[in-house]
């Protein structure tokens, strides 16, 4: 298996992922990882928005300590979503990087350790609606779940949360207009298999976070326990 893994090696040698040169190892570059701006502590405990500083004891940042409607349990990310972190994100979505998964969820792993201390059954991916997983070819949220699923030992549901309505992408919509194009457009399909688990919901982006809302108000009204978001980068 080693010597497999040196051939490999030698003739597809691992490359970063967001540029393309040849590294040693798996993930980035040392000029591109130093661009990219990693999600560190201090951060809301909730939302998992950055705090400017961690004030003694205040753990929620100040849209949390505001409103308490959220659907989410927790929220986390483990990056900013820049000009710096889009070709990463964009190559697994659009471009067939499939292989950028890996790393991307080894990201995931460490990014969601409040959520896994918390208690987590299940990981859902967010469904692309199946006229667009035919096109894409595979959907890149399962992508990251699966690989996550392997490092972290829970499983996978890809079965019982649907998107049935096709939606416009959100790219073109902004703020409440966002939230008016998904409603309604997820379903979930097995309700017995979504009552009383904690779920965590996995996507690639978190924009205005409208999609995950949806999908979190339509697992909660079938009878999950709580439901956690984790996605690799973040608009702030
Ligand atoms: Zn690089
Ligand atoms: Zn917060």
């Amino acid at each position: 298996m080693d010597f497999l893994n040196h051939l490999l090696n030698f003739i597809l040698p691992p490359r970063c992922q967001k540029c393309g040169t040849i590294i040693g190892t798996e993930g980035l570059c040392a000029q591109c990882f130093s661009q990219i701006t990693f999600i560190t502590e201090p951060y809301c405990q909730k939302c998992g928005r950055p705090l400017a500083e961690a004030k003694q004891g205040q753990m929620l940042c100040p849209q949390c300590l505001r409103e308490q409607k959220s659907p989410f349990r927790y929220s986390r990310s483990a990056l900013i979503y820049d000009e710096e972190s889009k070709p990463l994100i964009l190559g697994l979505k659009f471009y067939d990087k499939t292989e950028n998964a890996g790393y991307l969820s080894k990201l995931l792993y460490q990014s969601g350790k409040d959520i896994w201390a918390s208690g987590v059954d299940v990981l859902i991916p967010v469904p692309l609606h199946y006229t667009r997983l035919i096109k894409r070819r595979y959907n890149q949220a399962s992508l990251l779940a699966q690989k996550l699923s392997h490092l972290i030992g829970i499983e996978v549901d890809n079965r019982s949360l649907v998107r049935y309505r096709k939606t416009k992408p959100q790219v073109e919509f902004s703020g409440k207009a966002r939230l008016k194009n998904v409603k309604g457009a997820f379903r979930v399909t097995h309700p017995e298999k979504i009552v009383g688990k904690k779920i965590v919901l996995i996507d690639d982006v978190m924009t205005t976070g409208s999609t995950l809302k949806e999908c979190a108000l339509v697992l909660l009204q079938a009878g999950a326990n709580s439901v956690d978001t984790l996605t690799v980068a973040r608009v702030i």
